[in-house]
């Protein structure tokens, strides 16, 4: 697993329409060990969840979802949109080596 393909799954994962299989969450888990860009997606997404969750017994508006899913979407391309490319790039040229 990539990144891109780390970042794919995670915001299927975000919307609701993703079914990890145990093979999946051993190459997410597999590639999130080694990727700190990747830690600091996942944490920041993590965290936005379980706010929501602690702060709310139930589950939140639909409108208010859908809401935060879209910003989380709009905020992750902004931010990792190109930043993505150029991490594979560099990370297959230089990873192999080190282990
Ligand atoms: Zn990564």
């Amino acid at each position: 697993m990539n990144c891109e393909e780390l970042l794919k799954a995670l915001n299927e994962y975000v919307d609701g329409t993703l079914d990890l299989t145990q093979a999946e969450c051993e190459q997410f888990a597999d590639h999130l060990a080694g990727c700190n860009p990747c830690q600091i997606v996942v944490d920041n997404i993590r965290g936005t969840i379980q706010l929501f969750r602690a702060g709310q017994p139930y589950p939140l508006p639909p409108e208010f979802q859908a809401r935060l899913q879209q910003s989380l979407r709009q905020r992750w391309r902004e931010k990792f949109g190109a930043f993505v490319l150029n991490h594979e790039k560099h990370e297959r040229h230089e990873k192999k080596k080190e282990i």
